[in-house]
């Protein structure tokens, strides 16, 4: 008889609706029992590491990581208990399996993440081609460096981690350890200074093998899309944008220009296009010579009409800082993609920034899916499993917690504004403190945060607020949230990955708050995605404490109003005000349908985005490809000795073979670089303007799609003739030549930057044609129709991606 329990039909049942979630997790089931045969408690220190250097050698001769896998495992549960006191759980060595299978784990807040890794960590570590783990913060990149580091150390591989500012001789030794904490973000900064380097001793990375995720939904959804840069110093000439500000003042929403129903794009009518022309003098706007006015124009429309100051930024000492949607704090090191930061800043009236040109950029989400191998762990898998698979072709293996879950998910309260909900908030937090209870409330932005934080003083309620910039003294915090009596205030995101243990960090009131029913988490909006929300309630009943969590809601919040989910509610609701909440049920469904049928909208934007950045990113790896073998020597240089051989030859006999030879490389590398840097520049041109140029009914993305790759096209031509014109050029004095003087030198300085697109508006018109709409459909509750596609997309999915099929990394899918 066929076995069914609970999770095998979730199982099925996932797998006939195309959902890529592996919820059968007897296949690790049974390798843990080889795990535990291994019988290590007796052995003595020297033997445990005996072992760990016997696995290396026989990884080094040759043997699969698979078959290692168990001792290896076994191995590292020993030294783990021994070394830092924690002796994993199963599911701790469950998870530590999918991981090395290639699965995006989801496993709760506080069940023991950071632990997990260091299984795949090491196995993968034994080759000797280092492991990467990627940490949300810079601050947990150390502490979880230091917090697991024992643990390596003991089995004799050595362990480093990666922080900002750090110089390059310590990046490059951090990276050639055996397992590197970092952040995604500092990693994606050095690949982008190694594609820089004249010379393969100054590179800090070595090949990418194997990298785990840490808080993975945040960085490969949430955070995917930004774009990492590198810039330079280089005397661009900048265009008027203080003109441009001043003249999208006067244009009016409806007449001059109109907006789409999210707010996210917005279009000039040709009223208004007539306008702007006149005004500017320079004749039609589409014509080709005016391409920068109309990246200027749209820039500044943009500006002026779709980032809010306050909301999406804040003005602070003369500078445009931008405030992270999801983390609701400012960002620091982050700007608008090119020129719509100087539009910003333009519009505020500031001094505009420095203008250099960009040298290099990769999205998180290219850069990511450098690695060979990667895989991840988060609290919130689940509801994205689509898009991992999608993107990164991760399956999502969800993994139980040690000890089952109490904590209560109460519904909703909804109230019909926003002073309603605020004074139901405190009330609720005043009642609920009294007892002592430990309260945390995850708002949507820091001034929502510190306004709370006022009302509750005048309450008479102390509390914490997160507002320190600092991510370690926010984890200080949030460690405390948990204390009796405590109440604290945080952005949704803040201080993730910090463990909040009941009664305070050594739990000395532990049974009080148990009694009081743990801690209670407050939700004070709903947020676009239903997944940050799910994070915010697992602060909450941790490793099987109790817990509760609770959003509270008005129909006047930015979601609601934005998304004009208001639209879905019963008409009667529309203009009421009252002060207590409104009971409906209907109404709560409702609020949960408009922030899926958001979620399914960002998805497809997201695809659509996706698109685009892909384009770039075989261009890029194009032309890294060709400077990489420059740079490690391995390429041929004919051009000069074929289309400059006098000059070629008079350097070589004027300086050498070997002078010649460096001198090719440095002009070549040279220009590589610098025509790269041109036609980034003139992508973006493109990029900002499309939607104006494509009015004529052609899809965006293929009208992108024809000028990116007429624009390629013509690089390569023009890196050749720069270079031949450079050779031809270089005056040769005495008996050498001084390349810096012929102008063929790097950026005399560099610098980094992310870039902030949390408004899609940076991406005006880029969306036009993409089927937004569909998924919100499919969003809803069509079962079967769900299944239907399903079972289509999943032969898609075999069809395309050979990783599926490969047996090791498919086996329990296939089964
Ligand atoms: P996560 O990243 O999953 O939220 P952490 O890795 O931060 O969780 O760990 C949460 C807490 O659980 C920490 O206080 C840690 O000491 C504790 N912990 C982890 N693994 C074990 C274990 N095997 N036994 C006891 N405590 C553990
Ligand atoms: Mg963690």
């Amino acid at each position: 008889m066929i076995h069914l329990d609970r999770s095998r039909i979730k199982h099925l049942w996932n797998r006939l609706r195309g959902i890529p979630i592996e919820w059968d997790l007897g296949e690790y089931r049974a390798l843990l029992e080889r795990i535990n045969t291994f019988e290590l408690r007796e052995l003595t220190e020297q033997e445990l590491k005996d072992i760990s250097r016997r696995l290396r050698d026989e990884v080094g001769q040759g043997m699969s990581l698979d078959e290692l896998l168990p001792e290896a495992y076994a191995l590292v549960r020993e030294t783990a208990e021994r070394t830092i006191g924690l002796r994993p759980y199963d599911v701790q060595v469950l998870a530590g399996m999918a991981m090395h299978r290639g699965r995006l784990v989801e496993m709760s807040t506080g069940e023991g993440k950071t632990l997990a890794a260091v299984f795949p960590a090491y196995l993968n570590a034994l080759t000797g081609k280092g492991v990467h783990i990627h940490t949300f913060n810079d601050y947990l990149a150390r502490r979880d460096a230091a917090w697991m580091g024992p643990i390596y150390t003991f089995l004799g591989l050595s362990v480093d981690c990666i922080q900002q500012g750090l110089p390059a001789e310590e990046r490059k030794k951090a990276y050639a350890a055996d397992v590197t904490y970092a952040t995604a973000k500092e990693a994606g900064f050095d690949f982008l200074r190694d594609k820089l380097c004249f010379d393969t001793a100054d590179l800090v990375h070595r090949d990418f093998h194997f990298a785990i995720v840490d808080e993975a939904d945040s960085l490969l959804i949430d955070e995917a899309r930004v774009p990492l840069v590198i810039a330079g110093t280089s005397g661009k000439p900048k265009v008027d944008a203080s003109q441009m500000a001043e003249l999208v003042k006067g244009l009016r929403e409806g007449a001059d220009f109109e907006t789409d129903d999210g707010k996210h794009n917005l279009y000039l009518t040709d009223w208004g296009l007539e306008q702007v022309e006149a005004i500017l003098g320079l004749g039609s706007l589409h014509d080709p010579e005016n391409l920068e006015a109309l990246t200027k124009l749209n820039q500044a429309l943009h500006a002026e009409f779709l980032i809010h100051r306050d909301i999406d930024y804040i003005v602070r000492s003369g500078k445009v800082e931008i405030v992270d949607e999801f983390t609701g704090r400012v960002v620091e090191d982050r700007h608008w993609p090119d020129g719509l930061q100087t539009a910003v800043e333009a519009k505020e009236k500031l001094a505009l920034g420095s203008g250099g040109s960009v040298l290099g950029s990769i999205t998180l989400q290219h850069f990511l899916k450098l690695y060979p191998r990667l895989c991840g762990m988060t609290a919130t898998a689940r509801p994205s499993a689509e898009e991992f698979k999608e993107f990164y072709s991760l399956t999502v293996a969800v993994i139980p917690p040690n000890r089952p879950c109490i904590r209560r998910d109460e519904p909703d309260v909804v109230l019909t504004h926003k002073e309603a909900k605020t004074e139901a908030l405190i009330a609720e937090i005043e009642r609920v403190h009294a007892a002592g209870r430990p309260i945390l409330v995850g708002t949507a932005s820091v001034e929502e945060s510190e306004e709370l934080a006022a009302a509750l003083k005048k309450a008479g309620v102390s509390c914490q607020v997160l507002n320190a910039k600092n991510d370690e003294l926010e984890a200080w915090i949030v460690a405390r949230a948990g204390e009796l009596g405590a109440v604290t205030i945080s952005t949704n995101m803040a201080g993730r990955g910090t463990d909040i243990k009941l009664g305070g960090e050594d739990e000395q009131d532990r049974d009080k708050v148990v009694e009081l029913g743990g801690l209670y988490v407050i939700g004070t909006n709903r947020h676009e995605s239903l997944r940050i929300d799910r994070q915010l309630r697992g602060r909450a009943g941790r490793q099987g404490d109790p817990g509760t969590s609770r959003f509270f809601v008005s129909l006047e919040d930015y979601l609601i109003e934005r998304y004009g989910i208001m639209n879905l509610l019963p008409k009667q609701y529309r203009g009421l005000k009252q002060e207590v909440p409104i009971i409906d049920a209907f109404v709560n469904r409702e609020i949960e349908r408009g922030q899926r049928i958001i979620e399914g909208q960002n998805f497809e934007i997201r695809k659509t985005l996706w698109k685009y950045s892909s384009l770039m990113e075989k261009q890029r790896d194009l032309i890294q490809r060709r400077r990489r073998e420059i740079l490690s020597d391995g390429a041929s240089l004919e051009l000069l000795s074929q289309n400059a051989s006098e000059r070629h030859a008079e350097i070589k006999s004027k300086l050498g073979k070997t002078r010649l030879h460096e001198v090719e490389r440095r002009v070549t590398l040279f220009h590589i670089d610098n025509c790269w840097a041109e036609h980034l520049a003139r992508v973006s041109d493109i990029r900002e303007s499309i939607h104006l140029v494509s009015v004529g009914g052609n899809a965006p993305i293929n009208e992108f799609h024809k000028l990116v790759s007429a624009a390629f096209l013509e690089l390569d031509h023009k890196i050749e003739e720069a270079i031949l014109n450079t050779f031809e050029g270089l005056k040769i004095s005495g008996n050498d030549l001084d390349l810096d003087d012929s102008g063929i030198r790097g950026p005399s300085s560099t610098w980094t930057y992310l870039i902030s697109d949390n408004t899609f508006g940076s991406w005006v018109g880029l969306l036009q044609g993409s089927n937004i709409g569909f998924t919100a459909v499919a969003a809803g509750y069509l079962g079967p129709l769900y299944v239907l596609l399903g079972l289509l997309r999943r032969r898609r999915w075999r069809k395309d991606n050979p990783l599926e099929q490969a047996p090791s990394q498919d086996r329990s899918e296939t089964r």
